[in-house]
């Protein structure tokens, strides 16, 4: 972030604790309150594995695994994956970049073919939606993506313990 911090601008590492409209100030964690004349709110959004009875005491452990919270973990079960059945889902929720999901199974499709173990593996994408992806020309394409790496694609499915 300091790469691309404008100069003149003074960043504070801080969190935003609440915000008081009519006195045009918000509340902070370690600055106290502070005064603005326009506020840009972004917050992004912020995961909640408690929202899936089990994921957060599963998660990170073992071949339980997610790009939203350790991309580096998530390529070492690829790498360390005999073959078997691997399962990629998304949440009902909003998230962080929709393609993210399908992005990473088709990469680890495309690994387990590069090593010679799709006959020994199936990989499934598992997801609430009843299309690939909203926009009619990209679900075309990504169809054909599915079929050329022989994915399972499963709808109107929803993760749970
Ligand atoms: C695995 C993955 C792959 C992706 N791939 C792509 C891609 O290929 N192309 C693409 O366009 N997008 C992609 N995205 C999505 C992209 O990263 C997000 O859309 C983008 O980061 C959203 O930016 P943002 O500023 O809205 O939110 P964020 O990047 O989430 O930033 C919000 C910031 O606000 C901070 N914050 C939250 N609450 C407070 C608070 N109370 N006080 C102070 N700070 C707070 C957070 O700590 C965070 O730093 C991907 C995302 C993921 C996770």
């Amino acid at each position: 972030m300091s790469e691309v911090m404008p100069k003149g601008v003074n960043w504070l590492k801080d969190y935003a604790t609440g915000f008081k409209p009519s006195q045009n100030m918000i509340t902070t964690a370690q600055n106290g309150d502070i005064a603005y004349d326009f506020l840009v709110v972004s917050p992004g959004l912020v995961m909640d594995t408690s929202l899936i009875e089990g994921l957060t005491e599963a998660l990170g452990h073992g071949n339980v695994c997610s790009n939203y919270t350790n991309p580096e973990h998530t390529w070492d079960v690829i790498r360390n994956f005999k073959g078997g059945h691997a399962v990629f889902t998304q949440p009902t929720t909003p998230i962080k970049c929709g393609g993210a999901p399908q992005k990473i199974a088709y990469l680890a499709a495309d690994y387990f073919r590069m090593h010679n173990m799709s006959d020994r593996t199936k990989v499934t994408f598992a997801t609430p939606g009843s299309v690939i992806f909203g926009v009619k020309p990209i679900a075309d394409s990504l169809m054909k993506v599915v079929q050329r790496y022989n994915i399972d694609l499963n709808h109107f499915t929803l993760l749970s313990k």
